[in-house]
Protein backbone atom coordinates (compact mmCIF):
# COMPACT_ATOMS: atom_id res chain seq x y z
CA UNK A 1 0.00 0.00 0.00
CA UNK A 2 1.43 3.62 -0.97
CA UNK A 3 -0.60 5.13 1.11
CA UNK A 4 1.18 6.54 4.62
CA UNK A 5 -1.56 8.51 6.51
CA UNK A 6 -4.88 9.76 5.85
CA UNK A 7 -5.00 13.82 6.24
CA UNK A 8 -7.85 15.55 7.78
CA UNK A 9 -9.13 19.47 7.67
CA UNK A 10 -11.10 20.93 10.15
CA UNK A 11 -12.89 23.48 8.47
CA UNK A 12 -15.38 25.38 10.87
CA UNK A 13 -13.42 24.26 13.37
CA UNK A 14 -10.77 26.45 12.23
CA UNK A 15 -12.53 29.83 13.00
CA UNK A 16 -13.27 29.08 16.97
CA UNK A 17 -10.37 31.30 17.75
CA UNK A 18 -9.22 29.99 21.61
CA UNK A 19 -11.87 27.11 21.64
CA UNK A 20 -9.85 25.70 19.33
CA UNK A 21 -7.70 22.93 20.49
CA UNK A 22 -10.33 22.08 22.85
CA UNK A 23 -12.25 21.58 19.78
CA UNK A 24 -9.57 19.70 17.94
CA UNK A 25 -8.88 17.24 20.96
CA UNK A 26 -12.70 16.81 21.28
CA UNK A 27 -11.86 15.77 17.58
CA UNK A 28 -9.25 13.64 18.21
CA UNK A 29 -11.55 11.60 20.61
CA UNK A 30 -14.28 11.11 19.37
CA UNK A 31 -12.25 9.57 16.21
CA UNK A 32 -10.56 7.18 18.88
CA UNK A 33 -14.05 6.39 20.48
CA UNK A 34 -15.83 5.65 16.60
CA UNK A 35 -12.90 3.07 15.40
CA UNK A 36 -12.57 1.88 18.52
CA UNK A 37 -12.61 -1.43 16.39
CA UNK A 38 -9.31 -0.96 14.32
CA UNK A 39 -7.47 0.57 17.57
CA UNK A 40 -4.61 1.86 18.55
CA UNK A 41 -4.66 4.87 16.07
CA UNK A 42 -1.61 6.87 15.80
CA UNK A 43 -3.25 10.56 15.64
CA UNK A 44 -1.15 13.89 15.37
CA UNK A 45 -2.74 17.08 15.42
CA UNK A 46 -1.73 20.46 14.31
CA UNK A 47 -3.42 23.78 14.35
CA UNK A 48 -5.17 23.39 11.22
CA UNK A 49 -4.99 19.71 10.74
CA UNK A 50 -4.68 15.97 11.96
CA UNK A 51 -3.01 12.92 10.77
CA UNK A 52 -3.93 9.26 11.25
CA UNK A 53 -1.25 6.77 10.61
CA UNK A 54 -1.98 3.62 8.65
CA UNK A 55 -0.69 1.16 8.85
CA UNK A 56 -2.40 -1.60 6.38
CA UNK A 57 -5.28 -1.64 3.92
CA UNK A 58 -7.81 -2.99 6.22
CA UNK A 59 -7.55 0.08 8.74
CA UNK A 60 -7.29 1.93 5.39
CA UNK A 61 -10.60 0.98 4.46
CA UNK A 62 -12.69 1.52 7.72
CA UNK A 63 -11.27 5.02 8.33
CA UNK A 64 -12.34 5.94 4.25
CA UNK A 65 -15.18 5.19 4.82
CA UNK A 66 -16.00 5.69 8.14
CA UNK A 67 -14.22 9.32 8.46
CA UNK A 68 -16.97 10.56 6.31
CA UNK A 69 -19.55 10.67 9.30
CA UNK A 70 -17.64 11.91 11.70
CA UNK A 71 -18.66 15.55 12.45
CA UNK A 72 -15.89 18.36 12.71
CA UNK A 73 -13.80 17.21 9.42
CA UNK A 74 -14.15 19.57 6.35
CA UNK A 75 -12.74 16.79 4.37
CA UNK A 76 -9.68 14.09 4.38
CA UNK A 77 -6.91 12.68 1.89
CA UNK A 78 -4.69 10.08 2.04
CA UNK A 79 -1.81 10.70 1.82
CA UNK A 80 2.21 9.27 0.64
CA UNK A 81 4.89 10.23 1.86
CA UNK A 82 8.57 9.99 0.36
CA UNK A 83 12.39 10.49 0.36
CA UNK A 84 12.92 14.39 -0.60
CA UNK A 85 14.79 14.03 -3.92
CA UNK A 86 13.52 14.63 -7.17
CA UNK A 87 13.84 10.77 -8.52
CA UNK A 88 11.66 9.12 -5.49
CA UNK A 89 9.27 12.42 -6.00
CA UNK A 90 8.65 11.27 -9.80
CA UNK A 91 8.68 7.51 -8.77
CA UNK A 92 5.82 8.26 -6.25
CA UNK A 93 3.98 10.72 -8.40
CA UNK A 94 3.76 7.35 -11.12
CA UNK A 95 2.69 5.16 -8.33
CA UNK A 96 0.08 6.97 -7.11
CA UNK A 97 -1.49 8.01 -10.78
CA UNK A 98 -1.06 4.61 -11.82
CA UNK A 99 -4.16 4.72 -9.31
CA UNK A 100 -6.12 6.07 -12.94
CA UNK A 101 -4.33 4.57 -15.66
CA UNK A 102 -7.78 2.75 -16.51
CA UNK A 103 -9.18 6.07 -17.81
CA UNK A 104 -9.19 9.10 -19.60
CA UNK A 105 -8.44 11.57 -17.12
CA UNK A 106 -7.00 15.16 -17.08
CA UNK A 107 -5.10 16.15 -14.14
CA UNK A 108 -2.41 18.89 -12.88
CA UNK A 109 0.39 18.97 -10.66
CA UNK A 110 0.23 21.28 -7.63
CA UNK A 111 3.22 21.95 -5.49
CA UNK A 112 3.42 23.52 -1.98
CA UNK A 113 7.21 24.01 -0.72
CA UNK A 114 7.63 25.38 2.80
CA UNK A 115 11.27 23.98 2.44
CA UNK A 116 12.73 26.57 0.48
CA UNK A 117 16.27 25.20 0.63
CA UNK A 118 14.84 22.34 -2.12
CA UNK A 119 17.02 22.80 -4.87
CA UNK A 120 13.75 22.86 -7.32
CA UNK A 121 11.47 25.84 -6.68
CA UNK A 122 7.49 24.92 -6.86
CA UNK A 123 7.74 26.06 -10.81
CA UNK A 124 10.30 23.56 -11.63
CA UNK A 125 9.10 21.08 -9.65
CA UNK A 126 5.97 21.38 -11.13
CA UNK A 127 7.33 21.19 -14.69
CA UNK A 128 9.50 18.10 -13.74
CA UNK A 129 7.00 15.69 -12.44
CA UNK A 130 4.10 17.11 -14.56
CA UNK A 131 6.15 16.12 -17.85
CA UNK A 132 7.18 12.80 -16.49
CA UNK A 133 3.84 11.69 -15.63
CA UNK A 134 2.38 12.34 -19.26
CA UNK A 135 5.12 10.82 -20.78
CA UNK A 136 4.00 7.64 -18.83
CA UNK A 137 0.71 7.80 -19.01
CA UNK A 138 -1.19 8.55 -22.57
CA UNK A 139 -4.40 8.45 -21.54
CA UNK A 140 -3.36 11.36 -18.70
CA UNK A 141 -3.93 15.18 -20.35
CA UNK A 142 -3.36 18.50 -18.41
CA UNK A 143 -6.21 20.62 -17.45
CA UNK A 144 -5.58 23.37 -15.01
CA UNK A 145 -8.79 25.03 -14.73
CA UNK A 146 -10.93 21.99 -13.72
CA UNK A 147 -8.83 19.00 -13.56
CA UNK A 148 -9.95 15.61 -12.60
CA UNK A 149 -7.38 14.91 -10.55
CA UNK A 150 -5.42 17.56 -8.32
CA UNK A 151 -1.66 15.63 -7.56
CA UNK A 152 -0.46 17.80 -4.93
CA UNK A 153 3.04 17.67 -3.85
CA UNK A 154 4.02 19.38 -0.43
CA UNK A 155 7.43 20.03 0.13
CA UNK A 156 8.37 19.90 3.82
CA UNK A 157 11.15 19.93 6.05
CA UNK A 158 11.13 16.31 7.22
CA UNK A 159 9.94 15.07 3.62
CA UNK A 160 7.56 14.78 0.81
CA UNK A 161 3.92 14.44 1.45
CA UNK A 162 1.78 13.46 -1.87
CA UNK A 163 -1.98 13.12 -2.36
CA UNK A 164 -4.90 13.01 -5.16
CA UNK A 165 -8.04 12.98 -3.61
CA UNK A 166 -10.28 15.14 -1.68
CA UNK A 167 -13.18 13.16 0.25
CA UNK A 168 -16.04 15.41 1.67
CA UNK A 169 -16.31 14.80 4.89
CA UNK A 170 -19.96 15.31 7.15
CA UNK A 171 -18.76 19.17 8.16
CA UNK A 172 -20.54 20.27 11.44
CA UNK A 173 -18.50 20.07 15.21
CA UNK A 174 -17.13 17.35 16.79
CA UNK A 175 -20.37 15.51 18.83
CA UNK A 176 -19.75 16.97 22.77
CA UNK A 177 -18.20 20.21 22.26
CA UNK A 178 -21.48 22.05 22.46
CA UNK A 179 -22.80 21.43 25.54
CA UNK A 180 -25.89 18.07 26.13
CA UNK A 181 -29.35 18.50 25.00
CA UNK A 182 -32.50 15.60 25.91
CA UNK A 183 -33.74 14.52 22.54
CA UNK A 184 -37.19 12.96 22.29
CA UNK A 185 -37.19 9.84 20.18
CA UNK A 186 -40.50 8.47 19.19
CA UNK A 187 -39.92 5.94 16.51
CA UNK A 188 -40.98 7.92 13.76
CA UNK A 189 -39.46 9.47 10.88
CA UNK A 190 -38.57 13.40 12.20
CA UNK A 191 -36.99 12.80 15.65
CA UNK A 192 -33.76 10.76 14.77
CA UNK A 193 -33.39 13.14 11.93
CA UNK A 194 -33.42 15.85 14.42
CA UNK A 195 -31.55 14.16 16.92
CA UNK A 196 -28.71 14.14 13.79
CA UNK A 197 -28.68 17.96 13.01
CA UNK A 198 -28.29 18.64 16.99
CA UNK A 199 -25.01 15.81 16.88
CA UNK A 200 -24.21 17.68 13.43
CA UNK A 201 -23.57 21.33 15.59
CA UNK A 202 -21.69 19.48 18.56
CA UNK A 203 -24.04 18.75 21.03
CA UNK A 204 -24.08 15.52 22.84
CA UNK A 205 -27.22 13.79 23.28
CA UNK A 206 -28.88 11.74 25.49
CA UNK A 207 -32.96 10.64 24.64
CA UNK A 208 -36.18 9.79 26.36
CA UNK A 209 -39.18 7.85 24.85
CA UNK A 210 -42.51 7.58 26.13
CA UNK A 211 -43.50 4.07 26.41
CA UNK A 212 -47.41 2.71 26.76
CA UNK A 213 -47.45 -0.96 27.61
CA UNK A 214 -49.48 -2.93 27.04
CA UNK A 215 -50.67 -0.51 24.39
CA UNK A 216 -47.31 -0.37 22.84
CA UNK A 217 -45.25 -3.43 22.49
CA UNK A 218 -41.58 -4.36 22.86
CA UNK A 219 -41.33 -4.44 19.25
CA UNK A 220 -41.66 -1.06 19.32
CA UNK A 221 -39.24 -0.32 22.23
CA UNK A 222 -36.69 -2.55 19.95
CA UNK A 223 -37.72 -0.05 17.44
CA UNK A 224 -36.62 2.94 19.62
CA UNK A 225 -33.52 1.19 20.76
CA UNK A 226 -32.30 0.85 17.33
CA UNK A 227 -32.62 4.49 16.28
CA UNK A 228 -30.74 5.50 19.19
CA UNK A 229 -27.81 3.01 18.82
CA UNK A 230 -28.35 4.32 14.94
CA UNK A 231 -27.44 7.94 16.29
CA UNK A 232 -24.27 6.45 17.93
CA UNK A 233 -22.36 6.13 14.61
CA UNK A 234 -21.96 9.79 13.78
CA UNK A 235 -19.53 9.45 16.86
CA UNK A 236 -20.65 9.33 20.81
CA UNK A 237 -22.70 7.14 23.01
CA UNK A 238 -26.18 7.71 23.66
CA UNK A 239 -28.11 7.13 26.89
CA UNK A 240 -32.19 6.16 26.49
CA UNK A 241 -34.19 7.17 29.24
CA UNK A 242 -37.69 4.86 28.83
CA UNK A 243 -40.55 6.24 30.76
CA UNK A 244 -43.65 4.59 31.84
CA UNK A 245 -46.52 6.44 30.71
CA UNK A 246 -49.67 4.32 30.14
CA UNK A 247 -51.24 5.35 33.74
CA UNK A 248 -50.76 9.35 32.59
CA UNK A 249 -52.54 8.84 29.45
CA UNK A 250 -54.96 7.17 30.44
CA UNK A 251 -55.42 9.62 33.15
CA UNK A 252 -54.95 12.27 30.49
CA UNK A 253 -57.98 10.60 28.41
CA UNK A 254 -60.01 10.53 32.36
CA UNK A 255 -59.45 14.16 33.68
CA UNK A 256 -59.30 16.81 30.11
CA UNK A 257 -62.08 16.95 27.50
CA UNK A 258 -61.28 14.66 24.18
CA UNK A 259 -60.42 17.39 21.74
CA UNK A 260 -57.43 18.47 24.40
CA UNK A 261 -56.13 15.25 25.26
CA UNK A 262 -53.20 15.24 22.64
CA UNK A 263 -52.24 18.98 23.49
CA UNK A 264 -51.99 17.70 26.90
CA UNK A 265 -50.18 14.16 26.43
CA UNK A 266 -47.56 16.63 24.31
CA UNK A 267 -47.61 18.92 28.06
CA UNK A 268 -46.84 15.86 30.12
CA UNK A 269 -44.30 14.55 28.14
CA UNK A 270 -42.47 18.06 28.34
CA UNK A 271 -43.22 18.24 31.83
CA UNK A 272 -41.43 14.43 32.10
CA UNK A 273 -38.76 14.90 29.88
CA UNK A 274 -37.86 18.71 31.36
CA UNK A 275 -37.89 16.62 34.92
CA UNK A 276 -35.22 14.01 33.27
CA UNK A 277 -33.22 16.96 31.25
CA UNK A 278 -32.60 18.94 34.76
CA UNK A 279 -31.59 15.89 36.53
CA UNK A 280 -28.86 14.53 33.51
CA UNK A 281 -27.93 18.04 33.41
CA UNK A 282 -29.11 18.51 29.62
CA UNK A 283 -29.30 22.49 28.41
CA UNK A 284 -32.23 21.84 25.47
CA UNK A 285 -34.99 19.63 24.81
CA UNK A 286 -35.14 18.77 21.41
CA UNK A 287 -37.77 17.40 19.10
CA UNK A 288 -39.28 16.14 15.44
CA UNK A 289 -41.82 18.78 15.50
CA UNK A 290 -42.00 20.22 12.47
CA UNK A 291 -44.67 23.20 11.82
CA UNK A 292 -48.11 22.07 10.67
CA UNK A 293 -47.89 18.50 9.98
CA UNK A 294 -50.38 17.54 12.11
CA UNK A 295 -52.63 18.80 14.73
CA UNK A 296 -50.04 19.08 17.69
CA UNK A 297 -47.78 21.22 15.82
CA UNK A 298 -49.46 24.26 15.09
CA UNK A 299 -47.88 27.77 16.39
CA UNK A 300 -51.12 27.27 18.53
CA UNK A 301 -50.43 23.69 19.63
CA UNK A 302 -46.60 23.99 19.96
CA UNK A 303 -47.44 27.64 22.56
CA UNK A 304 -49.43 25.25 24.73
CA UNK A 305 -46.95 22.68 24.61
CA UNK A 306 -44.56 25.31 25.55
CA UNK A 307 -46.05 26.66 27.99
CA UNK A 308 -44.74 24.06 30.95
CA UNK A 309 -41.07 25.25 30.64
CA UNK A 310 -38.60 27.66 30.11
CA UNK A 311 -36.06 25.52 28.85
CA UNK A 312 -35.25 26.10 25.20
CA UNK A 313 -37.29 23.42 22.88
CA UNK A 314 -35.12 23.51 19.88
CA UNK A 315 -37.24 22.01 16.50
CA UNK A 316 -34.67 21.61 13.87
CA UNK A 317 -36.75 20.43 11.20
CA UNK A 318 -39.77 23.35 12.03
CA UNK A 319 -39.21 24.48 8.18
CA UNK A 320 -38.82 21.04 6.30
CA UNK A 321 -41.56 19.29 4.68
CA UNK A 322 -41.81 15.78 5.35
CA UNK A 323 -40.15 14.52 1.67
CA UNK A 324 -36.84 16.60 2.66
CA UNK A 325 -37.31 14.79 6.03
CA UNK A 326 -37.34 11.41 4.65
CA UNK A 327 -34.73 11.97 2.04
CA UNK A 328 -32.22 13.19 5.10
CA UNK A 329 -33.60 10.18 7.20
CA UNK A 330 -32.53 7.91 3.93
CA UNK A 331 -29.04 9.42 4.23
CA UNK A 332 -28.45 8.99 7.54
CA UNK A 333 -29.51 5.53 7.91
CA UNK A 334 -32.52 5.57 9.99
CA UNK A 335 -34.90 5.57 7.60
CA UNK A 336 -35.71 1.58 6.78
CA UNK A 337 -35.75 1.63 11.11
CA UNK A 338 -38.41 4.41 11.51
CA UNK A 339 -41.15 3.18 9.02
CA UNK A 340 -40.96 -0.33 11.10
CA UNK A 341 -44.60 -0.95 11.68
CA UNK A 342 -44.93 -0.67 15.05
CA UNK A 343 -47.50 1.49 17.21
CA UNK A 344 -46.70 4.40 18.99
CA UNK A 345 -48.13 5.82 22.17
CA UNK A 346 -49.46 8.56 20.69
CA UNK A 347 -51.40 7.19 17.65
CA UNK A 348 -53.18 4.70 19.90
CA UNK A 349 -54.26 7.34 21.99
CA UNK A 350 -55.07 9.60 19.38
CA UNK A 351 -58.84 11.40 19.57
CA UNK A 352 -60.71 11.75 16.46
CA UNK A 353 -61.16 15.22 16.36
CA UNK A 354 -57.81 17.09 17.88
CA UNK A 355 -57.55 20.64 18.32
CA UNK A 356 -55.48 22.14 16.15
CA UNK A 357 -55.51 25.49 18.02
CA UNK A 358 -56.03 24.61 22.00
CA UNK A 359 -56.07 28.00 24.06
CA UNK A 360 -53.38 27.88 26.44
CA UNK A 361 -55.63 29.43 29.30
CA UNK A 362 -57.96 26.45 28.45
CA UNK A 363 -55.60 23.25 28.56
CA UNK A 364 -54.67 24.76 32.09
CA UNK A 365 -57.53 24.82 33.20
CA UNK A 366 -58.88 21.31 32.09
CA UNK A 367 -55.46 20.20 33.61
CA UNK A 368 -55.82 21.95 37.06
CA UNK A 369 -58.80 19.71 38.33
CA UNK A 370 -56.14 17.19 38.48
CA UNK A 371 -53.33 16.21 40.26
CA UNK A 372 -50.05 14.69 37.83
CA UNK A 373 -47.13 15.85 40.09
CA UNK A 374 -46.84 12.55 41.94
CA UNK A 375 -47.81 10.87 38.24
CA UNK A 376 -45.01 12.68 36.79
CA UNK A 377 -42.38 11.79 39.74
CA UNK A 378 -42.90 8.41 39.84
CA UNK A 379 -42.64 7.67 35.85
CA UNK A 380 -39.76 9.67 36.04
CA UNK A 381 -38.41 7.42 39.33
CA UNK A 382 -39.47 4.20 37.25
CA UNK A 383 -37.69 4.85 34.15
CA UNK A 384 -35.63 2.47 32.42
CA UNK A 385 -32.00 3.27 31.27
CA UNK A 386 -30.30 1.69 28.53
CA UNK A 387 -26.45 2.88 27.24
CA UNK A 388 -25.65 2.47 23.36
CA UNK A 389 -23.52 1.28 21.50
CA UNK A 390 -24.45 -2.07 24.13
CA UNK A 391 -21.17 -2.90 25.64
CA UNK A 392 -20.23 -6.15 23.01
CA UNK A 393 -18.75 -8.51 25.33
CA UNK A 394 -14.73 -7.12 25.41
CA UNK A 395 -12.40 -9.30 24.43
CA UNK A 396 -10.17 -10.02 27.67
CA UNK A 397 -6.67 -8.18 27.16
CA UNK A 398 -4.95 -10.84 29.73
CA UNK A 399 -6.48 -13.89 28.19
CA UNK A 400 -3.54 -14.87 26.95
CA UNK A 401 -1.44 -14.99 30.21
CA UNK A 402 -4.06 -16.85 32.35
P1 LIG B 1 -41.80 11.32 14.47
O1 LIG B 1 -41.49 10.86 13.11
O2 LIG B 1 -40.62 11.84 15.15
O3 LIG B 1 -42.55 10.31 15.29
P2 LIG B 1 -44.27 12.57 13.94
O4 LIG B 1 -44.44 13.29 12.70
O5 LIG B 1 -44.83 11.24 14.10
O6 LIG B 1 -42.72 12.57 14.31
P3 LIG B 1 -45.49 13.32 16.40
O7 LIG B 1 -45.83 11.92 16.67
O8 LIG B 1 -46.52 14.37 16.45
O9 LIG B 1 -44.76 13.56 15.04
O10 LIG B 1 -44.36 13.74 17.41
C1 LIG B 1 -43.72 14.97 17.36
C2 LIG B 1 -42.48 14.88 18.19
O11 LIG B 1 -42.80 14.60 19.58
C3 LIG B 1 -41.58 13.74 17.78
O12 LIG B 1 -40.73 14.10 16.72
C4 LIG B 1 -40.81 13.46 19.06
O13 LIG B 1 -39.75 14.38 19.22
C5 LIG B 1 -41.87 13.71 20.13
N1 LIG B 1 -42.55 12.44 20.47
C6 LIG B 1 -43.72 11.98 20.01
N2 LIG B 1 -44.03 10.77 20.54
C7 LIG B 1 -43.03 10.46 21.39
C8 LIG B 1 -42.71 9.33 22.23
N3 LIG B 1 -43.52 8.28 22.34
N4 LIG B 1 -41.57 9.36 22.94
C9 LIG B 1 -40.71 10.41 22.84
N5 LIG B 1 -40.95 11.48 22.06
C10 LIG B 1 -42.08 11.51 21.34
MG1 LIG C 1 -44.39 10.06 16.08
Amino acid sequence: MIWKEILIRYGELSTKGKNKKEFITRLRENIRYSFHDIAPLKIRTERDRMHIEIENQEKMDVLMEGLTKVFGIQNFSPVAVCEKDVDSIKDLAIKIMDLYKEKEITFKVEVRRSDKTFPLDSHELQREIGGHVLRNYPNISVNVKKPDVELRIEVRTDAIYMMAQIIQGAGGMPVGSNGKSLLMLSGGIDSPVAGYFLMKRGVRLEAIHFASPPYTSDNSLEKVKDLANELTKFGAKIRLHVIPFTEIQVLIKESVPENVTMTSTRRLMMRIADQVREEIGALGIVTGESLGQVASQTLESLTAINDVTNTPIIRPLIGFDKLEIIEIAEKIGTYETSILPYEDCCTIFTPANPKTKPRVDKVNYYESFTEFDELIDRAVRNREMYLFPEKKPSKDKFADLL
